[in-house]
């Protein structure tokens, strides 16, 4: 998602407060607290930082609260351990993982499970390697093929094929590189519905038209991807980043 803004930091009377601010096309001061805790601010160019920050400062006790709200929220979520039984997701699909001791060292799966066989079914750094390898390479399989349907519907409008750049990232669930034709997308996508990820795909193949997040590319995400809204507010319940 593109990010022109720069990290600045507002001093008020309960403390000070980092934002990122990006001027735009809009007609009042938008303030918005994100997941991963940082402040996002909107303001029309002819707005004095001043201005702004007096209005940050007004703000300071509902940024707080909403920052705490969400670093409990990201500290109720425990880390995953990979061990026999352990619950996973994968494609929106809750999945049970299996450790099976085998001589041959193998990961397969089905609608349920997912199989893990190794000859010591107790070495679990190996467990989570091999799961992560599998993961890594199924994920790879999985979004560049729901790139490639979604961006079917692109092609039309001129935009070429991107490339794929798939990465761990902490707020984001996708970045477009408009000037390099490659769009990126979160590694932990892979747990989410096909639907969900196929908006993050529509959202990032929208850039390449529109570089920001303006009316028109509003307005062509809604034309490509109807029901956007629906998709990302299941995306961000069922797969929460850390
Ligand atoms: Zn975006």
């Amino acid at each position: 998602m593109a990010e022109t803004g720069k990290l600045r930091r507002a001093e008020t009377s309960s403390g000070a407060i980092e934002y990122i601010l990006e001027r735009k096309k809009v007609k009042n001061i938008n303030l918005h607290v994100r997941r991963d805790c940082t402040v996002y601010v909107s303001a029309p160019r002819y707005v004095p930082v001043r201005e702004i920050e007096c209005f940050i400062a007004e703000k300071s006790r509902y940024i707080l609260q909403a920052q705490e709200y969400y670093r409990s929220r990201a500290e109720a979520v425990p880390r995953p351990v990979y061990t026999d039984g352990a619950a996973v997701k994968l494609l929106g699909r809750d999945m049970e993982l299996k450790v099976i001791q085998s001589d041959r060292q193998q990961v397969t799966s089905d609608d349920e499970r997912i199989y893990i066989m190794l000859k010591d079914a107790a070495d679990t750094e190996r467990i989570e390697r091999l799961y992560s390898q599998w993961l890594a390479k199924r994920c790879s399989e999985e979004l560049t093929a729901i790139t490639q349907e979604v961006w079917q519907d692109f092609q039309p409008l001129g935009i070429h094929l991107p490339a794929l750049k798939i990465r761990t990232m902490k707020a984001r669930w996708g970045s477009c590189h408009y000037g390099k034709g490659m769009i990126v997308l979160n590694r932990r996508l892979i747990e989410a519905p096909p639907r969900c990820i196929a908006h993050v795909v529509a959202h990032e193949l929208c850039h390449f038209i529109y570089p920001n997040h303006s009316a028109d590319f509003y307005a062509l995400l809604d034309r490509m991807s109807p029901d956007w809204r629906s998709a990302k507010t299941e995306l961000e319940r069922l797969v929460i980043l850390r």
